[in-house]
């Protein structure tokens, strides 16, 4: 079978790892230069490993992810450094990064019937596997009702408001929070040399497979052909296939196949979803003794997360340089979209006195600006009722996106579970053809 994935981030390699290997003639088509998507990294000249443009770890509950890596033999190539993470509290920072720093942090500042509640709701949302009921309700009405007013206001609003915006708080649903709660973990993994090298590891495996992986190939069209097959269309050729797999964005898959019945286009045009700003800085010396800074937008920080990327991973892999990311979930028409990096840099570089108070502008040795309209998607109450099946009403198209691990949260872990998910029907709809 002649098979086209649109798309080589994970959830398109991931699909055309379980194809190839399954005997289908594979093209895979990638709009930008390299494959990884939005777990893509890039190199500055005197760096050994590269950085993810937008920040990425994994967790040590990523069965999906980790299992695939175990699968192609490079478990050893992962490593779980320890990361230091840290509140913002009353213009100061506390450690937070294990049960014993939060506790110590909740103790000091909130009463000790809060704390309780606190640590009841975090064992409850780890414990149960129930969360249908939970999607019934949005995250900030449960989490008030059950951790009470103080510390929803204190730690979990400020959260969501950093994730999803003011004007979606009220819109996002508990089953998004659970999810989060039960799969994360505080240890954080990462690839020998940067994810784009396991990226691009992986892509040399598909490619030895017999699969094409073509880059800076855009997909402009999916049409049906009157025989049933599938024609893509890039700007430069067109060519049919059996099946087609979009891993691109909802609203993008909706615009690429017209030839899609308007109930599910609808469905895709209904799909929220939050864009991502994230800024890299580098310095010619250490800002913070920390790795990861969550900061409230109350408190006027210009950003959500400042990550000093190499109080994780060590200095030596990038030239000595210390890399700063700061980085925010955006509704698309805000600002930062619009603005310059210069621009921004100047607006972030504002905040970093509050990071440490010696903090001299000479310290920036360069930056680097990543912007993504499609990072975070919204599940509003009842949500699991708006996800499109990855099987399209078009036959023999397929969709699947980060809109559909609900209630799962995006991750490259369930972007490889999705793959290989959508190349299992594929196989099985189209056996013994
Ligand atoms: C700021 C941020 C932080 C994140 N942090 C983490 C983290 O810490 N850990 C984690 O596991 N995950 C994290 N994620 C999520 C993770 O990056 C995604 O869930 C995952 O990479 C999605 O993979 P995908 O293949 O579904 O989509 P994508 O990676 O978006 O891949 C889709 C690909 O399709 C291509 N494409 C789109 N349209 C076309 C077209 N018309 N023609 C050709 N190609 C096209 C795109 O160029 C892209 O390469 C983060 C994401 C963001 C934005």
């Amino acid at each position: 079978m002649r098979i086209a994935i649109i798309g080589a981030g994970l959830a398109g390699l991931s699909a055309a790892y379980d194809l190839g290997r399954n005997g289908h003639q594979v093209t895979v088509f990638e709009g930008s230069p390299m494959v990884g998507g939005l777990a893509a990294g890039f190199k500055a000249p005197h760096w050994d490993w590269s950085l993810e443009k937008y920040y990425h770890h994994w967790f040590t509950s990523d069965a999906a992810m980790l299992g695939l890596i175990k699968e192609l033999g490079w478990s050893d190539e992962v490593l779980f450094p320890r990361p230091f993470t840290v509140l913002f509290h009353e213009g100061q920072f506390y450690p937070a990064d294990s049960i014993g720093t939060a506790l110590k942090f909740f103790l000091k500042h909130y009463p000790i019937t809060d704390v309780v509640r606190f640590g009841l709701v975090g064992a409850y949302l780890r414990l149960t596997p129930w969360w249908r009921p939970l999607e019934k309700v949005t995250a900030a009405a449960w989490l008030r009702r059950w951790a009470g007013p103080r510390i929803y206001d204190a730690v979990w609003k400020p959260m969501l408001v950093g994730k999803f915006g003011e004007q979606n708080v009220d819109i996002v649903n508990m089953a998004w929070f659970w999810a989060r709660i039960k799969s994360r973990t505080t240890k954080l993994g990462t690839f020998v040399g940067g994810f784009q090298r396991f990226m691009d590891k992986f892509a040399d495996v598909i490619r030895s497979q017999g699969t094409e992986i073509r880059l800076s190939a855009t997909v402009t069209g999916v049409h049906k052909n009157t025989d049933g097959t599938l024609r893509i269309e890039t700007v430069s050729e067109s060519s049919d296939f059996d099946a087609v797999i979009s891993t691109s964005s909802p609203a993008l898959t909706a615009r690429l196949a017209p030839g899609l019945p308007p109930a599910y286009t609808e469905k895709l045009q209904a799909l929220r979803s939050m864009g991502a700003v994230v800024m890299v800085i580098s310095l010619d010396r250490k800002l913070t003794p920390y790795y990861w800074h969550n900061v409230p937008k109350e408190a006027g920080f210009p950003f959500l997360a400042l990550v000093e990327h190499t109080n994780f991973i060590p200095a030596e892999h990038y030239g000595g340089d210390t890399l700063i990311y700061c980085g925010d979930y955006l509704e698309t028409d805000h600002e930062h979209f619009r603005m310059t990096k210069e621009q921004l840099l100047d607006r972030f570089l504002e905040a970093f006195p509050r990071f440490n108070p010696a903090f001299d502008r000479s310290w920036v040795k360069d930056s680097w600006l990543w912007k993504t309209t499609y990072a975070q998607p919204i599940p509003p109450v009842n949500h699991s009722r708006n996800v499109p099946d990855l099987r399209t009403p078009l036959h023999g198209l397929y969709f699947a996106s980060m809109s559909q691990v609900y209630p799962w949260d995006r991750g490259t872990n369930y972007a490889v579970g999705i793959g290989r998910r959508v190349a299992k029907m594929v196989n099985e709809d189209f056996a013994g053809q």
